[in-house]
């Protein structure tokens, strides 16, 4: 199979060139990626000597002959190439906009004039929020309701993704995940900023009271869940992709960092709430487990150990 992945020097993207070089050697990768900030070639070491890999530097919103040339030479495009920090949003949404909605848009003509498969990677903040004491889950039939700029800009790539296949046929899939966690992930976000600042003997900076609870993702899981949909997943459906966490809170999150780093609680320092600061987050997985087979391996606190660990002993990558 010719993969073209989108935002593959990013986290997610990066652990998904790996993961599927690794199960499936012979295969092509191109990886299409502008570089922002997020994108750091050093997460594709081991890859990037590969004969079968290529990176492109490109923008997802160009219209030119690499875009052009590259979806007519591939199989599958895996679009992961998105601007995905919520609180970068609030400052300023243009690349939001432009990025998640345009830069859909405009593969999505690409992928129009070449009938080619094209799956999307979303996120389950596209649902909104739910109540802290709630025991309801996001699935495929939760209303959209997306509450800040970086959900908002995702809701409207899904809908014009959804509008392709309903107007033009093309053979499209969704996934709507929650957070992920694991390697190669940018320090902005909170379980490295966590960690990393605790390494540089900082303290950790927690919204509120840090009452949220997220539902997280080890990234492997999350790219066993794309391989299956990508293999098996049925055109034109959405699938949610959730981890083994039970209602965890962002507090609860930061304790286990600070035990597993021997560090005590005075290394939390609460800060203002982020405006529109969603509650809770939690997915039900059942179709995907149903109809794909899926069903997540890693259980958070372990791989939250391994995590820790990682950032530790790859202070290389992330330290400038
Ligand atoms: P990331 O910010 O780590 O990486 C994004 C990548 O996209 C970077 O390599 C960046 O250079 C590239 N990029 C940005 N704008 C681009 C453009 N205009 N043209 C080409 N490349 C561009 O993001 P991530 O955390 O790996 O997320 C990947 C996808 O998964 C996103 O679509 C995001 O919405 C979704 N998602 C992420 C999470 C999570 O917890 N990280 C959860 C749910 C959904």
């Amino acid at each position: 199979m010719k993969l073209l992945i989108t935002g593959g020097a990013g986290f997610i993207g990066s652990n998904f060139i790996h993961y599927w070089h690794e199960k499936y050697p012979a295969d092509s990768i191109v990886n299409i990626d502008k570089l922002t900030y997020a994108g750091n070639l050093n997460n594709l070491k081991g890859v990037a000597e590969e004969k079968n890999y290529r990176f492109v530097r490109s923008d997802i919103c160009d219209q030119n002959e690499t875009l052009d040339k590259a979806i007519k030479n591939c199989d599958v495009i895996v679009h992961f190439a998105a601007e995905t920090h919520v609180d970068r949003s609030l400052n300023s949404a243009d690349e939001f906009l432009r990025t998640n909605i345009f830069g859909t848009y405009n593969l999505l003509c690409y992928a129009k004039k070449y009938n080619k498969r094209f799956h999307h990677i979303s996120t389950d903040e596209v649902f909104g929020s739910l109540d802290l004491e709630s025991k309801e889950k996001f699935n495929e039939q939760t209303p959209y309701s997306p509450r800040n700029p970086y959900s908002a800009s995702k809701a409207s790539s899904d809908h014009i993704v959804q509008s392709f296949f309903h107007t033009h046929q093309l053979p499209i899939t969704i996934s709507n995940c929650s957070n992920n966690f694991g390697p190669y992930q940018n320090s902005e976000k909170f379980i490295p900023k966590a960690i990393t600042n605790l390494i540089n003997g900082q303290k950790v900076p927690v919204y509120g009271r840090g009452v949220n609870v997220r539902d997280w993702l080890h990234v492997e899981d999350h790219c066993r869940a794309i391989d299956l949909i990508i293999q098996k997943g049925r055109i034109g459906e959405t699938y949610c992709v959730g981890g083994l966490t039970e209602d965890i809170s962002n507090i609860d999150v930061i304790k286990i960092v600070l035990e597993e780093m021997n560090l005590k609680d005075d290394m939390i320092e609460f800060v203002t709430d982020r405006p529109g600061h969603d509650l809770k987050y939690a997915v039900d997985w059942t179709k995907i487990n149903r109809e794909l087979g899926y069903q997540p391996t890693f259980d958070f606190s372990t791989h939250l150990k391994t995590t820790i660990q990682w950032y530790l002993n790859n202070q290389w990558w992330w330290q400038n």
